[in-house]
């Protein structure tokens, strides 16, 4: 009966699949079970009386035997799984992962240490995995975090630099508005100065004008041609000095409260004769104006007075810019609206001033030599608006300027 017991105890022992080693006070193998032999590669029974430090690698022995000696000193329980892992040595040298649990009793006065053992291995192996992974994972995690630390700080660089440029965009702004406003002010200023000089002006010239029609009207002033051509020549150039002042003029009054119009019905024929008659004045030796033939009886319902200033504007433009025994050439279309090509073999635009021949005050570098004042095609271009009409100006320097006029034979009031 006892021995079927022993025999039972055996199996339970030994069917135990964490290793049980139990040694003597002296560090002997007193006895082990089964998977203590497979853990370690001995056969069966080769342990026992064997020191424990055997299975221990070489490196390690002295302090296992401290901490044995230690143990049996000041014995107590190390529960397993609470961090207690070692380095075992098998057979073939291979060194093992262990952990262990440990215990002891005495038996007949005698202290026994008993030791829990289970291979860790594997379960270290896939630790060591993990930790390399996390070591991995966390330098992955460290780049990224550096270069996002560099993004953020490259956006802030930029976003100050966009929140400067912003700030300098609105000074300009502000500075542009102010120069604006500075040269509106004196745009008004100026427009004020010449309407009130050319009024004082529009007096005397009167005064002259009429002094020399009177003139004309003695009779040693018929009998003397030589006289009757400067007192001409005065009441010309008095003329023009009239058409000057009455383009400042209406500069200043269509700013101020618009051009009132005066719509009447006449012959676009006896406007063109005026003109002609007016030019031919102005011409210079050899040069000559060439009118192609149009429609005599055409009729124009217009202000008679805008239609004479854009079109004498344009006319003496082409007689003044160019040069003796040159020829200005005028085409008229009547056929739905009228339209007018006024041509001349003059100094002609700078490519450079083309755009800008419409401002006021705005005279190209090859034209500042000639008298003009630059503001007749902008008054041109104000009319034309007025009634609907439009210019166009084709020109190349030293060849000649080509002006075509387009507007509405007739306008409602
Ligand atoms: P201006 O009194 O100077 O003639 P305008 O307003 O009539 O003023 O013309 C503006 C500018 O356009 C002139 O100063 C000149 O530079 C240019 N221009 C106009 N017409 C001609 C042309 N027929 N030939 C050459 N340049 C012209």
């Amino acid at each position: 009966m006892q021995k079927s017991k022993e025999v039972f105890y055996k199996i339970c022992f030994d069917s135990l699949l964490e290793g049980i080693c139990i040694a003597n006070h002296e560090g002997r193998i007193v006895m082990n079970n089964s998977a203590v032999e497979e853990l370690f590669g001995y056969e069966k029974g080769e342990l026992t009386g064997k020191e424990i430090t055997q299975l221990i690698p070489e490196a390690q022995r002295k302090i296992h035997l401290e901490y044995f000696q230690n143990f049996i000193k000041h014995p107590r329980k190390y529960k397993k799984g609470k961090g207690r892992e070692f380095l075992g040595l098998h057979k073939n040298g291979q060194v093992l992962d262990l952990e262990i649990g440990l215990n002891y009793f005495r038996h007949e006065g005698k202290f026994y240490a008993k030791a829990l053992i289970s291979e860790i291995s594997i379960r270290k192996r896939k630790e060591l995995r993990i930790k390399e992974k996390n070591k991995n994972l966390e330098l992955v995690v460290e780049e990224r975090e550096d270069q996002l630390i560099g993004l953020v700080s490259e956006l802030e660089l930029s976003n100050r630099k966009l929140k400067e440029e912003i700030k300098e965009r609105v000074f300009a702004e502000q500075r542009a508005k102010l120069a604006f406003e500075k040269e509106k002010e004196l745009n008004i200023l100026q427009t004020k100065f010449i309407s009130l000089a050319s009024h004082e002006f529009k007096t005397p010239l009167s005064g002259i004008m009429t002094s020399a029609s009177l003139i004309q009207k003695y009779n040693e002033v018929q009998s003397n041609p030589r006289i009757a051509k400067h007192t001409n020549t005065i009441k010309s150039l008095v003329g023009q000095l009239n058409n000057i002042l009455d383009d400042f003029l209406f500069l200043e009054n269509s700013e101020r409260k618009g051009y009132p119009m005066h719509l009447s019905r006449f012959r676009l024929s006896d406007l063109i004769n005026k003109l002609v008659e007016d030019a031919t004045a102005l011409l210079k030796e050899g040069q000559n104006i060439k009118i192609s033939p149009f429609d005599p009886s055409t009729e124009l319902q217009h202000d008679r007075k805008v239609i004479d200033i854009i079109i004498r504007n344009v006319l003496f433009n082409a007689i003044k810019y160019s040069s003796r025994n040159s020829t200005v050439s005028i085409k008229i279309c009547t056929q739905n609206d009228l339209k007018l090509v006024i041509e001349d073999q003059g100094i002609g635009i700078p490519n450079e001033a083309k755009e800008y021949i419409f401002d006021r005050f705005y005279r190209a570098k090859n034209a500042l030599p000639i008298q003009g004042t630059g503001i007749g095609l902008n008054i041109v271009k104000r009319h034309l608006q007025r009634i609907n009409g439009s210019i166009d100006v084709e020109s190349e320097e030293k060849i000649g300027t080509k002006v075509s006029i387009d507007l509405p034979l007739s306008i409602e009031d």
